[in-house]
């Protein structure tokens, strides 16, 4: 009977995002059959790849960190052929350059670290104190509520020196923010930086959209409709911007709702935004598997790589990909000149020779959050009786967080199906 139920259900997903596709996963599992609408042309949502001139250039500077709970649960890694980046990076700032790799990894780098020109010893001694106290700290209760000051206010507060948090945090958090004033909640900071202690910054071999790939051949059951975006919510149906009715019996929403139901209360979510630039590199050389950190304020840059040292296939031989993330969309003519030639500039390498392939300008990269949580229940999920919630706005903008969501909202459909 409770079978009946779960198959006969129109169950129908908006958003083919690995929030929408781990849900259709949990759905498909009770015997479900959902139907994902997504208005691009494939799955992956903010995750995805493109392939120019034989390059793969993922939507957006992006990496997988391998400690990620959701993720370890609903990938599978080695199918990815992941491979990482160095426990590290190099900071350019005041025209020197001077790498941090973590010596606990990499033990060899002992010596180098302690007479880094980046941070005090105090700071050094401070950044391995917080690494084991997060390493030995339960997720949960990093995020807890108590606990929400800002990502800036909670280094000062630890101790770390102004001089340090300019030239390694700054940088290296506001790449991953999409923020340069840390102003996330202290929660995403503790996190994040747990994440990296215990595992890797990694990447698949064939791409980010890899893993939104992966997500979608695990479904046989799942019906999906491409190219159609979904312009309003009535009642138990779908409108889309082609006029076009749909009809469902309960409804998850994998995005931000806003738009699609504009009566919900609250402003639309605020989005931090971000351009990744690509080139074609030859000639130029940075230190191996390492991201590099721009730490001078007027920079345009925030962090850059070379993408093909960590995974081969990102390059065609005998080329390099040079993925260059900015602190904003640049509204300046030849954008791509000019941070072409930031990076000969600081990396005092002027004959690099940098052929731009793609620019990717995201004005929605991550969601701009005043408190975040690790997890909720999936009653929490539910916004009306038919309606439930997911997407990385949820909880704490992340692959990892939008899969949770995803899960969370298919456990609340399930339970309110068996009520049915
Ligand atoms: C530049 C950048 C860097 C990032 N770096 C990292 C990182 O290093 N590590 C990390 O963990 N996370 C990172 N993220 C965040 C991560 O990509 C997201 O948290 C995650 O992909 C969000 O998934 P989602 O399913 O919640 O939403 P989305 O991926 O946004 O999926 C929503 C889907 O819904 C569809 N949709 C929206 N509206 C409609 C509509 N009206 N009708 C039909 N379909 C609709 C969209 O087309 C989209 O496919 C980064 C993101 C960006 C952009």
């Amino acid at each position: 009977m409770m079978t009946l139920k779960m198959e006969g259900a129109r169950v129908v997903i908006i958003g083919a995002g690995v929030a929408g596709l781990v849900a259709a996963q949990h759905l498909e599992a009770a015997g479900v059959r959902p139907l994902v609408i997504e208005a691009t042309d494939r799955v992956g949502g903010r995750i995805k790849t493109d392939q120019v001139d034989g390059f793969l250039l993922d939507h957006g500077f992006q990496v997988l960190l391998t400690e990620y709970r959701e993720a370890k649960h609903y990938l599978d890694y080695e199918a990815l052929s992941l491979t990482h980046f160095r426990p590290g990076a190099v900071v350019y700032r005041n025209n020197t350059i001077a790498s941090v790799v973590d010596p606990l990894r990499e033990p060899s780098e002992i010596f180098r670290a302690i007479f880094s020109s980046v941070g005090s010893i105090k700071d050094k001694l401070l950044v391995w104190k917080l690494q084991r106290e997060l390493k030995g700290t339960a997720s949960e209760e990093l995020f807890a509520a108590k606990n929400q000051q800002s990502s800036l206010a909670f280094l000062q507060e630890y101790g770390f020196s102004q001089t340090f948090i300019d030239a390694f945090f700054v940088p290296f958090f506001g790449g991953i923010f999409l923020e340069n004033e840390l102003k996330t909640p202290a929660p995403m900071l503790r996190f994040v930086f747990k994440m990296f202690a215990r595992g890797h910054a990694a990447l698949p071999a064939q791409g980010m959209e890899e893993i939104p790939r992966q997500l979608k051949a695990q479904l046989t059951q799942t019906l999906f409709r491409f190219h159609t975006e979904v312009a309003a919510v009535k009642d138990q149906t779908l409108v889309t911007t082609e006029g076009e009715e749909i009809p469902f019996d309960i409804l998850i929403i994998a995005t931000d709702p806003k738009k699609i139901m504009p009566r919900l209360a609250g402003a639309p979510t605020p989005y931090h935004a971000t351009s990744t630039l690509y080139y074609a590199s030859t000639g130029g050389q940075l230190p191996d598997r390492l991201i590099g950190l721009m730490a001078d304020k007027g920079a345009i840059v925030n962090n850059f790589c070379l993408v093909d040292q960590v995974a081969t296939e990102y390059a065609p031989s005998g080329q390099h990909l040079l993925s260059v993330t900015l602190k904003d969309i640049p509204t300046m003519a030849n954008a791509e000149e000019k941070v072409a030639q930031e990076i000969r500039d600081i990396c005092h390498q002027p004959n690099w020779q940098l052929r731009p392939l793609k620019r990717y300008d995201l004005p929605k990269a991550l969601p701009h959050l005043d408190h975040l949580s690790y997890d909720y229940t999936p009653t929490e999920a539910r916004l009306t009786e038919q309606v439930f919630l997911a997407g990385d706005q949820l909880l704490f903008g992340s692959l990892d967080a939008a899969m949770r969501t995803g899960r969370r909202a298919a456990e609340g459909v399930l339970a309110a199906l068996q009520r049915l």
